[in-house]
């Protein structure tokens, strides 16, 4: 995290969505990422006294767009950023690769990072990286408007950040995708681990994420697509030879569709 008077907290949504909320301390303003749902998010900004400056959309779903309008009603101010106008008819800025994003001190650039959908943009200042339902915690986004060589190609755009990047995705799947990690890479230890923290957050009802850039290259599958054990695991689950590491993607993530 960058020293700034900033604070992020996760707001729940759904049964298992998270709305992160950026907090400016100094000036008891805030920015949103992804606000499904505008209810939980007025709760928490009236609770915290806090004036909603900025929304950062990430990609079209609705359970990460859903509240946008609503939102906007109770703060017509708002700036709204977002790659494309499907289900935001409110956007007040269209962003894409290189643009910026000031939120107070702060300036995130823009990422795009198609394949769940072809609008997929992450957010990123230097330790932060609002990445929505591409990267998640131990696991990846399933490919529903792009191509898996698309979303490989997305996932090693974030992999190129500083392994110091805190990874702030759109669920709570991290539990689910460590059992997955663990039947692709059973020897894996990090993935042991983490099975053993993850459970007692979630015992706890606390969020297992952010997590470190770092971490999950040592137990995400989806980072790992050159490591022998995981190129064995998939040539073994979809019985043939796999020859590059795209072709090892689909493989896992077609798995994982079946998990
Ligand atoms: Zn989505």
């Amino acid at each position: 995290m960058p020293l700034t008077p900033y604070k992020i907290e996760a707001i729940n949504a759904f049964k298992d969505n998270y709305i992160w909320v950026m907090i400016d301390l100094d000036n008891k303003t805030a920015a949103v990422v992804d606000p499904g749902d505008a209810t939980p998010v007025l709760a928490f900004l009236k609770k915290h006294l806090l004036q909603l400056t900025t929304i950062l959309i990430t990609h079209h779903h609705h359970d990460h767009s859903g509240g946008v309008a609503e939102l906007k009603r109770h703060y017509p101010d708002v700036s709204i950023y977002g790659k494309s106008r499907d289900n935001i008819a409110t956007l007040t800025r269209l962003v894409c690769e290189h643009d910026e994003v000031a939120i107070g001190k702060l300036i995130f650039h823009v990422i795009e990072i198609p394949g769940h959908t072809l609008d997929h943009i992450a957010y990123y200042t230097p330790g932060i990286l609002f990445c929505g339902d591409t990267l998640f915690s131990a696991g990846c986004g399933r490919v529903f408007e792009g191509t898996a060589a698309q979303m490989y190609t997305s996932l090693q755009k974030i992999a190129a950040l500083p392994d110091d990047t805190a990874i702030y995705c759109g669920h709570e799947y991290t539990l689910n995708n460590l059992l997955f990690a663990q039947t692709v890479e059973p020897h894996n230890l990090d993935i042991k681990n983490k099975i053993g923290k993850v459970k007692t957050l979630r015992d706890n009802d606390l969020p297992t994420v952010p997590s470190l850039l770092s971490e999950e290259k040592t137990f995400n599958p989806f980072l790992r697509c050159d490591k022998i054990d995981v190129i064995y695991a998939a040539e073994k689950h979809s019985n043939k030879q796999l020859s590059d590491p795209i072709s090892i993607f689909a493989a896992i993530r077609e798995w994982k569709n079946n998990f």
